[in-house]
């Protein structure tokens, strides 16, 4: 299962046990998979559709403990795609029951019903929690942190976007929002935003898993960097240490190294000698040693008799 999936398993037996936050958390399924079914100016059902048994099963439980109510699931088989179902689970509504409308923040208009916000359902933190949980289990999704860090809640309604970025803020989240088409998602793209953002909603198994692969993913890319880097000086050190050899060559093909002052003769043939050497070594070889800014002085002063050879 991908790395989103595993996090909605995780998420979806999770079960709130204060009533509070069972009924945010049911809001949110609502609000985001929710279909209000309408007749005679009665709102007769709700229904809620997922392709995930586990988040059936979870909504099922939490219209049981929150409103005492026996719902109904159908399964829907997919044609096309064999592999997945849809799920239905059907809350009738007997009689008018403006209680179960209030809590779930449906609004009754002229025999219309449509979802309003209902700040009761978020007023405490951990009904917060709970709200952001049930909109990531309706509608997110999450990217494995091996490619690049994405959380996101997609929803058709704008004033719910707006909904669900205050309730990113609350938690000092910094959430983007962009429109695709008909949809809103509210995103995040930090690392350590989505590691909060786990953390606030409960997703600890998925959490300890991002946060693996994230160190493994960083120190990966330090490696790397790293021996990026002393690839690159051991290139220019090889470079330089060719063309010295060369221009060794040409004084002692020209001029002759028995004719060169007995330091400059003695680096000369330790650079032909030791053609790898870095400069430090080479001083370390000779006798007396030299250090480093000495040797490259005497190479210096070679270039320039090559250089009028030339
Ligand atoms: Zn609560």
């Amino acid at each position: 299962m991908s790395f989103s999936g595993d996090a909605k398993e995780e998420l979806a037996r999770v079960m709130p046990r204060r009533r509070c936050c069972q009924l945010a958390e049911l809001a949110a399924l609502i609000r985001m998979d929710g279909l209000l079914q309408v007749g005679r100016g009665r709102l007769i059902a709700i229904l809620v559709t997922t392709d995930s048994a586990s988040v059936a099963r979870k909504v099922f439980r939490l219209v049981k403990s929150v409103f005492r109510l026996q719902a109904r699931i159908v399964v829907r088989r997919k044609r096309r795609l064999k592999k997945s179902n849809d799920y239905v689970i059907i809350l009738p509504v007997r009689g008018e029951r403006p209680d179960l409308l209030k809590d779930l923040g449906i609004k009754a208009e002229n025999g219309n019903f449509f979802f309003v916000a209902n700040e009761d359902l978020v007023k405490r933190q951990c009904c917060r929690r709970a709200y952001l949980r049930g909109a990531f289990l309706g509608g997110g999704s999450v990217n494995s942190p091996e490619g690049t860090y994405h959380f996101e809640i997609i929803t058709d309604d704008e004033s719910h976007a707006e909904k669900l970025c205050d309730l990113f803020q609350r938690f000092k989240l910094a959430p983007k929002v962009s429109r695709r088409r008909t949809w809103f998602i509210v995103y995040l793209k930090e690392s350590d935003q989505i590691v909060k953002m786990l953390s606030i909603i409960g997703a600890h198994t998925a959490l300890l898993d991002f946060e693996n692969v994230r160190i493994v993913k960083e120190m990966r890319n330090q490696v790397n960097r790293l021996v990026n880097c002393e690839t690159a000086n051991l290139t220019k050190t090889v470079n330089a240490a060719v063309r010295q050899v060369e221009m060794i060559k040409l004084i002692a093909r020209t001029r002759g190294l028995t004719k060169l002052p007995q330091p400059l003769r003695d680096v000369a043939e330790l650079r032909l000698q030791y053609p790898e050497a870095s400069l430090k070594e080479l001083g370390e070889m000779l006798s007396p040693p030299v250090g480093k800014s000495g040797v490259n002085h005497r190479i210096r002063k070679l270039e320039h008799m090559a250089e009028e050879i030339r």
